[in-house]
């Protein structure tokens, strides 16, 4: 088995970042990614607050960071990450499809994934008119009528950008006043498509092959009510993705990574760090990308001192 200089786990901004730096320090390493882009080609919108581009899709952005990524002299692996160990100073990795790779280090980029719904009727119509991901699922919704849950940014975003497709779309969100900000708040006024729910609680996702309805409890009266549609966009926020690296890191209340800020390392020596799975405060692509290089510096440092190891976090 290939002993890698580094395995990085996470094809976003922070891995693909990390991957071009630790080519350039001549670092032998493994990219091992479920998908390229992550919430970046996840995005409904424009992401215009990227330097060098005033306005550009989260997906084209995406392929962007991969066709720079792909052009570098280093191994990638489709895969999902399922399991790391540590066995004296080498990192043991299993994946969903059962593959093993070895390294003296490892960066953890992987981001993190939508926060589920946990009500009845989610899992079972994922696919079938529950989706995730506005960018890839809005054209499904043509002439159709669709709820986006959550009322924030991402909820106000996804609502916009189904307007373009869905006849009807509802936001529906829990509290008494939603959370995106003025100016989504004027896009989505200017559809004329949108009507919004607050104080409204999703009970339970219904229909047969396909979605055909929602349960919602009105939270002022405590009364349900049913409204027929054809699609439930989630848009409730993220959760750090951490399973498979549980045992060798320390979490913060939000489950996410504590790391060294300085390094990027975590509590396991040669075991590092990067992007929105940490406990760094920004959530961003360009904070995540600079993360990512961050971590792949600290790791050649590392790997050049390893009798004097880069200091842990406090
Ligand atoms: C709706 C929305 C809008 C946003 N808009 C903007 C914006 O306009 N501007 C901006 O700067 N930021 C925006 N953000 C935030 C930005 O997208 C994130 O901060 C950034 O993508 C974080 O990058 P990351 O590399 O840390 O993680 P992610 O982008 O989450 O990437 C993680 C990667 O790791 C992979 N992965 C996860 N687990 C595993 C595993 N076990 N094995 C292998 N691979 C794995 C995933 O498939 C993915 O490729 C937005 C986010 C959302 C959700």
């Amino acid at each position: 088995m290939t002993r890698y200089d580094l395995i990085i786990i996470g094809g976003g901004p922070a891995g693909i970042t990390a991957g071009i730096y630790a080519v350039r320090q001549k670092l032998n390493s493994l990219l091992i990614a479920k998908e390229f882009g992550g919430q970046m080609a996840r995005k409904a919108v424009a992401i215009e607050n990227y330097p060098g581009f005033e306005e550009v899709s989260g997906l084209e952005l995406s392929r962007k960071f991969e066709k720079h990524l792909r052009k570098q002299k280093i191994a990638i692996e489709r895969d999902s990450a399922t399991k790391i160990r540590k066995v004296g100073s080498t990192f043991y990795i299993t994946t969903g499809s059962k593959h093993k790779f070895s390294a003296r280090t490892v960066i953890v980029a992987s981001g993190a994934d939508p926060r589920p719904l946990e009500v009845p009727g989610e899992k079972e119509f994922i696919g079938r008119g529950v989706s995730y991901c506005t960018t890839c699922d809005a054209p499904m919704f043509a002439g159709k009528t669709v709820a986006v849950v959550g009322g924030g940014n991402a909820g106000f975003e996804a609502a916009i950008a189904l307007s373009n497709w869905a006849k009807r779309i509802y936001v529906l969100e829990y509290s008494s006043k939603v959370g995106a900000d003025e100016i989504n708040q004027e896009l989505v006024k200017k559809t004329k498509k949108v009507q919004i729910f607050t104080n409204t609680s999703l009970r339970k996702i219904e229909g047969e092959k396909f979605v055909n309805s929602i349960v919602y409890q009105d939270r002022k009266t405590g009364k349900e009510k049913t409204l027929p549609l054809e699609g439930v966009f989630v848009e409730i926020g993220n959760v750090p993705a951490t399973g498979f690296v549980k045992d060798l890191v320390e979490f913060n209340e939000k489950d996410e990574i504590r790391i060294d800020p300085k390094t990027n390392m975590t509590k396991t020596s040669g075991l590092f760090v990067a992007g929105d799975v940490t406990d760094l405060r920004w959530k961003q692509i360009i904070v995540a990308a600079g993360e990512g290089c961050k971590a792949a510096l600290s790791v050649y440092s590392y790997l050049r001192n390893s009798r004097r190891p880069v200091k842990q976090y406090e």
